[in-house]
C-alpha cells in the first residue's frame, strides 16, 4: 500500500475510535455533571453531536479527512478561546473557572495538531502560534486587573507555564512536521530517480534497464513471452548523409511509431545505439511474428518527416520455459542478423 493511503487508512480507523472515546467520555461527564453548568448540560449533548458527525464523516469520507482536520483546528480554537474568555470573565466560583481553563488548554493541544496535520508545516506554526498568543493574551486581560488588586497572581504564574510549555509544543510539533516534509520530499526524489534510472532521455522510452527488469521478470514466472530485437537499416549511412541530429530525431520517431503500435502490457524500449527491443505476451511464434510484421509496417510504411524512408529489420524469438533469458536473446539477435543478411527490412524468427 502506498504511504498516503496507508496514512489515510491508519488515520480512519483512529479518527472513528479516538471520536468514540471522545463522544463515551462527553456523555459520561454529562450524565454526572450536568448540573454542575449550563454550559455541560447544553453544550455537552451538541458537543458529542457534532464528535459523532465528524467520525461518521472520517469513516464514510476518508477523503475529506484533509478538510477535516483543518475544520477541527478552527471549530477546537475558536470554541475553547470563547470558552476561556467566557470562563474568566463571567464565572462566579473562580477556582473551578481556573480548572476548566486548564482543560481548555489541553483541548488547544489538540487543535495544534490537527493543524500540523491539515496544513503546511509553516502555516500551521503560525496558526497556533497566533491561537496560542490569543489564549495567553485573553488569560492576561483577565487575570492583571484582579493582580493589580492584589489577587491573582498564582493563576498568572500558571497562565504564564501554561503558555510557555504550549509554545514549546508547537515549536516540536513545527520540528517534526519538517522533518516529515523533508522525508516525503526524499521519497518523491527517490521515485523520480527510480523512473529517470529507466528512462531512455534521446527516446523518451524505457531503457535498456527496463526492459532486462521486464525480462527477467517474464523467465521467472516462467510462461511463454516474445522477445523482439528490432535493429534500424544502413542508420550509419543516414547519419553520415543528413548528419548526427537528424538521425536522433529519427530514432525518436522510430520509438514512437513502434510504440502507438503496440497494445498496452506490451513494453518497447531502447535496447542501444539504432536498437529497439519490445517484450511482449504473445506466446507463439506465429502471433509473434505477425506483431513484428505489424511493427515492421509501421515504421516504414511513410517517410518520417516526409521526406526520411526508414525500415528496420526484426528477429523474433518466443521463451521457452527452462532456457536462460541469453538464450532466448541469442536466439532474437540470430533471428535479427538473418533478417540483416536476408536483405533487411523483414521479420525472421
Ligand atoms: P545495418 O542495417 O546493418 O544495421 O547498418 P547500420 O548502419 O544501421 O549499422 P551499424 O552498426 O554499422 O551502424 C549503427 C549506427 O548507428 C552507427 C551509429 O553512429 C549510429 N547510432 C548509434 N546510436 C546513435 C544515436 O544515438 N544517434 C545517432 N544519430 N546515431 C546513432
Ligand atoms: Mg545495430
Ligand atoms: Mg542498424
Amino acid at each position: 500500500m502506498r504511504p498516503e493511503s496507508l496514512s489515510r487508512s491508519l488515520k480512519r480507523k483512529f479518527y472513528v475510535f479516538g471520536v468514540l472515546l471522545g463522544a463515551l467520555t462527553m456523555l459520561i461527564t454529562w450524565a454526572f455533571k450536568a448540573g454542575q453548568s449550563p454550559f455541560i448540560l447544553y453544550g455537552y449533548p451538541v458537543l458529542i453531536a457534532a464528535t459523532l458527525a465528524v467520525g461518521w464523516l472520517a469513516w464514510t469520507r476518508s477523503h475529506l479527512i484533509a478538510r477535516l482536520e483543518g475544520g477541527l483546528f478552527f471549530a477546537i480554537s475558536g470554541f475553547f478561546l470563547g470558552k476561556i474568555g467566557f470562563l474568566l470573565l463571567f464565572s462566579q466560583d473562580r477556582q473551578q473557572a481556573w480548572v476548566e481553563v486548564q482543560a481548555g488548554y489541553w483541548a488547544l493541544l489538540f487543535a495544534y495538531l490537527f493543524a500540523f496535520l491539515a496544513f503546511s508545516a509553516p502555516k500551521a506554526l503560525w496558526l497556533s502560534l497566533t491561537v496560542n498568543a490569543a489564549a495567553f493574551a485573553i488569560n492576561l486581560a483577565i487575570l492583571l486587573p484582579s493582580v493589580a488588586r492584589g489577587g491573582a497572581a498564582d493563576e498568572l504564574i500558571e497562565a504564564g507555564r501554561f503558555g510557555v510549555r504550549t509554545f514549546t509544543l508547537i515549536l516540536l510539533l513545527y520540528l517534526l512536521a519538517q522533518y516529515k516534509a523533508a522525508l516525503s520530499d526524499e521519497r518523491r526524489r527517490g521515485v523520480e530517480l527510480f523512473a529517470e534510472a529507466r528512462t531512455d532521455p534521446l527516446t523518451d522510452l524505457p531503457n535498456r534497464r527496463a526492459l532486462e527488469e521486464r525480462l527477467r521478470e517474464r523467465v521467472a514466472q516462467g510462461q511463454p513471452f516474445t522477445v523482439l530485437m528490432i535493429d534500424v537499416d544502413h542508420f550509419k549511412g543516414f547519419n553520415d548523409r543528413h548528419g548526427h541530429a537528424a538521425g536522433d530525431a529519427i530514432l525518436r520517431h522510430v520509438g514512437q511509431r513502434l510504440r502507438r503500435a503496440l497494445r498496452e502490457g506490451d513494453l518497447v524500449g531502447r535496447w542501444g545505439g539504432e536498437e529497439f527491443a519490445v517484450v511482449s505476451g504473445e506466446g507463439s511464434l506465429g502471433q509473434a511474428k505477425l506483431l513484428a510484421e505489424c511493427l515492421r509496417q509501421h515504421v516504414s510504411e511513410r517517410p518520417i518527416d516526409g521526406q526520411y524512408a526508414v525500415t528496420a529489420s526484426f528477429g523474433v524469438a518466443v521463451y521457452e520455459p527452462r532456457e536462460s533469458l541469453e538464450e532466448l536473446l541469442e536466439r532474437a539477435d540470430t533471428g535479427l542478423y538473418q533478417a540483416k543478411r536476408g536483405g533487411r527490412n523483414m521479420v525472421v524468427g
